[in-house]
């Protein structure tokens, strides 16, 4: 049995973070501060964290590294429409922008099972394809 994935960076300080994780200065700062400050009163407007796991983070932070990870792979991303339109937060579809795949909120958001993911890509991609040539 493979032992539990470890967090690459732990710290208390998100500006130290930062240098260590080289993101740009105050990017994870902001990001943790706008997550906490919903999560204080118990709701996700940015992500739609499920409630029961919507909690402020506080330190010690510890963050892992999912680039060039192959064991997994996101089931959730943007929210479109069927025809590939990716909507804004507002539920409004943003002009000239689609999406497909793995990147999007698709099939697999709901629950996995293997086809989901090339089901989902071909024939939403295929939907989408047809949106953008269209317009
Ligand atoms: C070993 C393995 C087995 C799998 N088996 C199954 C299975 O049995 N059933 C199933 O449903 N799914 C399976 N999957 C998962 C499935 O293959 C993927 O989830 C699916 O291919 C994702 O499709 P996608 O179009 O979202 O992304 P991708 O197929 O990753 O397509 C993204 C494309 O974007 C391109 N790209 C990236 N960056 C840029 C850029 N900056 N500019 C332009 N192009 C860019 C990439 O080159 C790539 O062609 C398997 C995956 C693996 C690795």
């Amino acid at each position: 049995m493979l032992p539990p994935p470890q967090p690459r960076w732990v710290g208390d300080d998100l500006a130290e973070l930062e240098k260590a994780m080289e993101v740009p200065t105050g990017a994870l700062a902001a990001t943790v501060s706008l997550y906490n400050r919903h999560a204080t009163e118990g709701h996700d407007p940015v992500h739609h964290k499920a409630a029961p796991w919507v909690r402020p983070l506080r330190p010690p932070y510890g963050v892992y590294d999912v680039r060039g990870q192959t064991s997994g792979f996101t089931l959730g991303g943007l929210l479109t429409d069927v025809d590939g339109a990716v909507l804004d937060i507002d539920g409004e579809a943003i002009p000239g922008l689609y999406a497909a795949g793995r990147t999007t909120a698709g099939v697999g958001a709901g629950g996995y099972a293997s086809g989901v993911s090339l089901g989902d890509g071909s024939f939403f991609g295929r939907r989408a394809g047809r949106s953008a040539a269209h317009r």
